[in-house]
């Protein structure tokens, strides 16, 4: 079985990591007619590099942490012609049924009913304090902003981004109430993080780079501290460190009968 993951951003990093752990250490043994170790995963990224928002030095180890686990990686060639059968990857067709996108989305319907600027991905051209040119009362936020007054480039969208951005909105508004001027936002980005298998990941702190081990335990610490509530970090701790040394990934649904589906046509 073939899976192809279109796009070598954070997200389709993670998923090819992901998939081909699964197929090659957790389902390993759980079937016996098919060998799912044998399961090729292909990750296409149409730049040249994986991970374009990651310093270059971590998207080579991203790269090469993926390749350790089986992952065949192509970069500097987009994929095109997605159908039922396969895909065509540069001059060549991969015959594959299970195709994942994870090359970017649009932004919410919303923005674009609003009658204003929007970007090509559909996101609100802001001002600095958030809210919409030539509307003060109107603030928009997340992944459904366009905010380019840092850096120049929009900001990421990414969950800190929206958490500051909501924090931010809610003082303005508290200002504007008060008869006072809303604030520019500034953004403090405090690193990014992709995960990409068991003891693999990367990690740029802005002040270091972490790759493996230590950006993956990085990676695990930094999302029990922010779960919230003491039992809940414990059960999620004890939960992982089960998951780890056992190498079982918790639940397998089978909730349809997919082989029948998946028959390929006469
Ligand atoms: C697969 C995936 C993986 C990601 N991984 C990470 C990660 O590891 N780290 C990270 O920082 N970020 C990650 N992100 C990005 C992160 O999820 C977003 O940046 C963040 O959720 C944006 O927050 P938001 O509040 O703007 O939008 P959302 O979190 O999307 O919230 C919008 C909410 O509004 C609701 N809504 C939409 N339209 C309407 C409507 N018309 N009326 C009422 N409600 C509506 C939606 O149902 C939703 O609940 C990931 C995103 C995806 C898709």
């Amino acid at each position: 079985m073939t899976f192809v993951i279109i796009g070598g951003g954070p997200t389709g990093v993670e998923m090819a990591g992901a998939i081909a752990e699964i197929a090659r250490y957790t389902l390993a043994k759980d079937f016996r007619h098919i060998d799912p170790s044998q399961a090729r995963v292909i990750l296409i990224e149409g730049e040249p590099r994986l991970l374009a928002s990651f310093p270059e030095d971590l998207s080579s180890s991203a790269m090469k942490q993926l390749v350790d686990l089986g992952v065949e990686v192509r970069t500097g060639v987009r994929a095109t012609n997605l159908t039922e059968t396969g895909l065509q990857v540069g001059d060549e067709f991969i015959p594959c049924r299970v195709k994942i996108w994870a090359a970017g989305n649009n932004a919410s319907f919303v923005g674009k009913t609003l009658g204003v600027a929007v970007d090509r991905v559909g996101r609100v051209m802001v001002d600095d304090d958030l809210t919409i040119p030539g509307h003060p009362e109107v603030q928009v936020i997340g992944d459904l902003a366009n905010f380019s007054h840092q850096t120049g480039q929009p900001l990421p969208g990414v969950s800190p981004v929206a958490m500051q951005q909501g924090r931010h909105a809610a003082r303005n508004i508290l200002r504007m109430i008060k008869n006072r001027e809303p604030r520019p936002f500034r953004y403090w980005d405090k690193g990014s993080m992709a995960t990409i298998g068991r003891n693999k990941a990367v990690a740029d702190l802005n002040f270091v780079h972490l790759s493996g081990l230590p950006a993956w335990l990085v990676w695990l610490f930094v999302h029990i501290i922010f779960l919230v509530g003491f039992r809940n970090r414990l059960a999620v701790l004890f939960q992982w460190a089960w998951a780890y040394l056992t190498f079982n990934a918790g639940a397998r649904l089978i909730t349809r009968n997919f082989q029948s589906e998946m028959r390929p046509p006469a």
